[in-house]
């Protein structure tokens, strides 16, 4: 189509906001505005700057592994717990749930049968979680429906130039800070099954 039969266009029209601010007279000055800009930058800068020199929490980046910080938030999502029976067997049912929500896919599971455990016949042979990839998200310990696995405040010391290094297996997280779920009780097993009596 050639330049002379192509339409005219309608002629451009600003959207006017709903909720569009209205400027005032210092605002379409201007200059006003950039200099309120610098004091704004400016009281940051002295503030950070004065908490740096007094040691306060908030002014700078912590360089984390060389430094890691000491006030971290008391319901910080940090190092996971695998709680305990009474007997210090794994309270998870190897379910998968955890697994299956987690949104990085760093929980692995392998999954046992014991028919002479009537309470818990199914449990984990192998639970790994990979700290490279978690994102510390919480939402296994959401998904859990036998509060087998929680997330202390800790924050696990794993930097490694070994990947490898970083996957923390079942013995460690059972163990590292021992947890029971207090409030469940394993009643006895016929013929006495060990550790199935607080
Ligand atoms: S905290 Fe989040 S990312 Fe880490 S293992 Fe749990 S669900 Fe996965
Ligand atoms: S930790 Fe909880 S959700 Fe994960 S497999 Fe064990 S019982 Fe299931």
């Amino acid at each position: 189509m050639s330049a002379a039969r192509r339409p005219a266009r309608a002629p451009y029209v600003r959207k006017a906001y709903w909720n569009e601010p209205a400027m005032g007279f210092w605002e379409r000055a201007y200059l006003f505005e950039i200099l309120r800009g610098l004091a704004i930058t400016g009281g940051v800068f002295l503030r950070n700057m004065g908490k740096w020199v007094t040691g306060r929490k908030g002014a700078l980046t912590t360089y984390y592994p060389e430094e890691t910080r000491r006030d971290y938030a008391r319901n910080n999502r940090g190092k996971h717990v695998l709680t305990q029976r009474p007997d210090g067997r794994p309270q998870c049912v190897a379910c998968n749930m955890c697994a299956t929500v987690c949104p990085a896919k760093v929980i692995e599971i392998e999954a046992g049968f014991d028919p002479a455990d009537a309470e818990h016949p199914k449990y984990p042979v192998r639970f790994e979680i990979d700290y490279s990839r978690c994102v510390f998200c919480g939402l296994c310990v959401e998904a859990c429906p036998e509060d087998a696995i929680r997330m202390d405040k800790t924050v696990p010391d794993l930097p490694s130039p070994d990947r490898l290094q970083m996957w923390l297996g079942k013995e460690e997280l059972l163990a590292w800070k021992p947890e029971r779920d207090v409030a469940k009780p394993y009643p006895p097993a016929p013929g006495g099954h060990e550790g199935t009596t607080p």
